[in-house]
């Protein structure tokens, strides 16, 4: 059998009745091949197994029609105006009846076919239908595809491609390609879980013999879809990639830990044990470190570095802001300065000449830890030999971000971190090809945090007893100005004019300031510093202050426009105050109207605490695209499968799969052969490449 048509990969203009023309159609449709378009899915479908002939009509019945134009036209009643399409069979005449809607004169061709659905009303003698279902017909073949059965109604392609063309071409690749598709899932497993075969499925998708029968063959192409995922996913992760062992003896990191400011919790102790096992063996670590907020990441970071480090390796330890970049380089100056460590940081705002300095350093080997925002990705930075990549608040990148830092090194170990716990299921498919490690624990000393909800009608009234509250205590506060759109022009620009408000009318005599990640690197330090401090009482801020920052003393957090942000945003925004504190507080503006969606939102958020339950709930909220950002959303383009509604079949599918490989590691058993034919060249090779 050719390679094409085992996995459909068939151009479209293959099919009869697809030119060049609906090709290029098709194409910017995304629609490239048989398998595409034999996978597009029909919006719904209608019943149009029994046809009723005029005379038989009743009243009040639901029915299908069909018949001739026979002719049309406006018709005045007291207070409408209707639009009137008389239509014939070999057995009478009933009209269609469109009450305000003039414009539907174009939609009826005299003479042509046409196919009508509704319920039958009686005016008189007459029978009619208002504002029916209805598809004019072309002439040739129409019975056998457009009615007599249950039919598909398609969304149109372009302009161009109707419904119905869409249908009949569907239906000519279902002719000429059906018998070539090969089955995709061995027999044992359609059997124990009720699917259909290939074929059946996808004819059913389109034209189906009975509504069960949808049913069934989506649920066996999400079944399809969700095993192949599993499938790949799980050959790709235990494939090990070759990678320096580090096995030498703990110079730097045993210093460390003895020069800690504080007792590890057991969670950090665990995951440290579990990163130095991982570290030591000759294949590439691929973790994922997730911890709520203020758990203490960084520290298992550093510890992974000087593990690196001491076996003679480089680092590279990307965030997502320069803010954050900078405090960890300090943290980690600071973590350091007795270990004898070169550390260089690299971020856009490093000028020409300092960054070929770091360029140079970094080739060289003589930076050991090189922190970064996203400016490690720039070609021009080699390293000499990188042994471990650190992503931190990996939910801000992609997954090729990911990949380009990794491929600088000739195969480094990896730990991504997030303070974004994410859902199991998500865990399960956008990390599914890391080992996810969790600090379940907090350290000691973290405060509590009330939020409470402010509406945007008191908020004159509350800032003033706010600042006024403020002017007689130590506690220091961050203000974040609302998000206006994804523009970082206009955000600063609500920031400084928030500032502005708030220190000419509210603040006169309270030291406040702001920052925002348009601004300089040496303000942005100055200003962190004093606030620190304590030089600064209350910072204003955009949402950079989101992710990472680590002032431990700060008690207030007010958030404007608050119900414009995600739950997880919301979330780390809390996270930031309280951290060594006992209590602290966290304000934020509403309006008194939320839409029912929003309200949900903002009551889950004031009641819940705990990052990973909040994550739950954003997910049913919001769906999975939204959660990891719109850098990620594209993978998740499950076309039958959908990652909330079918989370039960997603794990027994895992399941399953995770069972075949063990049983069967090379797919060679019985009917698992199919399995191993429908892979590509690649993941066929991978399925050999066990360590
Ligand atoms: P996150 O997990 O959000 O990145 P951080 O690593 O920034 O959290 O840690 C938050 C704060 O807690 C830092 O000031 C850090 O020094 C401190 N910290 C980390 N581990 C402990 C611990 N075991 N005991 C006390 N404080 C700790
Ligand atoms: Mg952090």
């Amino acid at each position: 059998m050719k390679s094409g048509i085992k996995n459909l990969e068939i151009p479209v203009d293959k099919i009869k009745g697809v030119g060049t023309k609906r090709k290029k159609v098709f194409l910017k449709a995304g629609i490239k091949t048989v398998k595409d378009l034999l996978y597009f899915k029909p919006r719904k479908y209608i019943d149009r197994r029994v046809i009723k002939k005029i005379k038989d009509l009743k009243e009040d019945e639901e029915v299908v029609v069909m018949g001739k134009i026979f002719t049309r036209g406006e018709r005045k009643t007291k207070d409408k105006k209707l639009f009137i399409v008389i239509i014939r069979d070999e057995t009478g005449f009933m009209e269609l009846v469109f009450v305000n809607a003039p414009y539907m004169k174009d939609y009826f061709p005299l003479d042509k076919e046409i196919i009508v659905s509704g319920k039958v009303k009686r005016f008189g003698s007459i029978y009619q239908i208002f504002h029916p279902e209805f598809e004019i017909l072309d002439r040739e073949n129409h019975d056998l595809i457009h009615a007599g059965k249950i039919v598909p109604i398609y969304s149109s392609i372009g302009k161009e491609i109707k419904p119905q063309t869409l249908r009949k071409i569907i239906h000519e690749a279902l002719k000429q390609f059906l018998n070539l598709i090969p089955e995709t899932i061995p027999e044992d497993i359609r059997k124990r879980f009720g699917l259909l075969s290939k074929r059946e499925s996808i004819k059913n998708l389109h034209f189906p013999s009975s509504y069960e029968l949808i049913e069934k063959s989506i649920y066996t192409l999400k079944f399809e879809e969700f095993f192949y995922f599993f499938l790949k996913l799980f050959i790709y992760k235990r494939r090990k990639t070759k990678a320096p062992p580090f096995i030498l003896p703990s110079t730097l990191t045993k210093k460390f830990l003895d020069n800690l400011p504080f007792e590890l919790t057991e969670s950090q102790k665990k995951a440290i044990k579990e990163i130095e096992i991982d570290l030591s063996k000759p294949y590439s670590m691929r973790k994922l470190l997730q911890g709520d907020v203020g758990s203490g990441k960084t520290v298992i970071a550093i510890y992974s570095a000087l593990r690196a480090i001491e076996n003679g390796y480089q680092v590279a330890f990307m965030a997502p802001t320069e803010i954050l970049a900078f405090q960890h380089y300090e943290t980690i100056l600071n973590f350091l300065k007795e270990l004898n460590v070169s550390c260089d940081i690299l971020t856009g705002s490093r000028t020409l000449k300092e960054k070929k300095e770091i360029y140079e350093r970094v080739r060289n080997g003589i930076t050991q830890i090189l922190i970064g925002t996203h400016a490690l990705l720039e070609e021009k930075l080699e390293f000499k030999n990188l042994g471990l990549v650190i992503i931190d608040e990996q939910h801000k990148f992609g997954v090729s971000q990911r990949a380009r830092l990794l491929s600088k090194g000739e195969s480094p170990h990896f730990l991504v971190m997030t303070a974004t716990p994410i859902p199991r299921t998500l865990a399960l498919t956008y990390y599914g090809d890391l080992d996810v490690l969790t600090l379940k624990e907090m350290p000691p000393g973290r405060g509590t945090v009330e939020t409470r909800v402010i509406y945007i009608e008191n908020r004159d009234e509350f800032y003033r007893r706010f600042f006024e509250a403020l002017n007689n205590e130590k506690a220091k506060a961050y203000i974040i100005a609302p998000l206006i759109e994804e523009s970082e022009k206009l955000n600063t620009k609500s920031c400084i004019e928030l500032y502005e408000e708030l220190k000419n009318k509210w603040a006169k005599d309270i030291s406040i300031s702001y920052i925002h990640g348009r601004m300089r690197k040496e303000e942005k330090d100055e200003i962190m510093l004093k606030f620190k401090r304590g030089d600064i009482k209350v910072l204003v801020s955009t949402t950079v202050l989101e992710v990472g920052i680590d002032v431990p003393d700060v008690k207030y957090m007010v958030i404007e426009g608050a119900e414009r942000l995600g739950l997880s945003t919301l979330h780390q925004l809390r996270g930031r105050v309280a951290r060594k504190l006992e209590k602290g507080y966290c304000f934020i503006f509403c309006s008194k109207d939320m839409p029912p969606e929003t309200l949900k939102r903002i009551s889950a958020f004031r009641n819940v605490q705990d990052g990973f339950k909040l994550s739950e709930l954003d997910l049913k909220l919001r769906g999975p695209g939204n959660i990891l950002g719109y850098a990620q959303s594209g993978f998740f383009s499950f076309k039958f499968g959908d990652l909330v509604e079918d989370k039960e079949l997603l794990i027994r599918v895992r399941e399953t799969v995770k069972n075949l490989l063990t049983v069967d590691p090379f797919l060679e058993k019985g009917e698992n052969v199919i399995l191993k034919e429908n892979l590509s060249l690649d993941e066929r090779l991978w399925l050999t490449e066990i360590a």
